[in-house]
């Protein structure tokens, strides 16, 4: 693919709905409560679509994952019948740059896996589930595109990926 002018809010919209469906579709649905917080204002960003797209089902598929696995723990807080699911998906301008969040109210990352989780292969999910791919690829595309990926997390409140791109790489 090229790089060209693409409605990000489109595109964001679009692959974070088909993640959606896949995962309700697929062998583990959960519920999700889906919000969506977009700049109308942020119109056309140069992307290589195609490969932009992986960057959010990849990041989407990981916070479904992870929250997942905090419904089925059976270390949950004691009021963790009350755990809903949630998936908070941002876009913002700031500083002439474009942020993409993707956050979750899942477990977290403990510091010692954070500092892996962008390495090939590394996973910490079981048997096939997982191949350990899905953020290092993510990792060079938003390079190949000059922006930055941010893993913020917190052990009780959850993960949130943030994208920068900033103009002209
Ligand atoms: P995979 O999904 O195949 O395990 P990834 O490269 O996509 O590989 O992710 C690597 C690891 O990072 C995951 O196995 C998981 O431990 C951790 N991780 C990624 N995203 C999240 C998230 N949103 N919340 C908690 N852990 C995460
Ligand atoms: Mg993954």
């Amino acid at each position: 693919g090229k790089m060209e002018p693409t409605d990000l809010n489109g595109l964001v919209k679009e692959f974070v709905n088909l993640s959606f469906h896949g995962m309700r579709a697929g062998k583990n649905p959960i519920n999700v409560d889906m919000e969506f917080d977009l700049d109308d204002s942020i119109g056309d960003v140069p992307l290589i679509a195609e490969d932009f797209s992986r960057v959010i089902i990849n990041l989407c598929n990981n916070a479904f994952d992870a929250m997942r696995e905090k419904l089925n723990s059976n270390d949950q807080a004691p009021n963790s019948k009350d755990y809903k699911p949630k998936l908070t998906v941002r876009t913002y301008k700031k500083n002439q740059a474009t942020f993409i969040e993707i956050e979750d109210n899942g477990p977290g990352i403990s510091p010692d896996i954070k500092e892996k989780i962008l390495q090939p292969f590394f996973t910490t999910k079981k048997g096939t589930e997982g191949t350990g791919l899905g953020l290092s690829i993510t990792n060079d595309i938003i390079k190949a595109h000059g922006g930055f990926l941010e893993v913020s997390t917190n052990q009780h409140e959850g993960t949130c990926l943030t994208i920068k791109l900033s103009p002209g790489g």
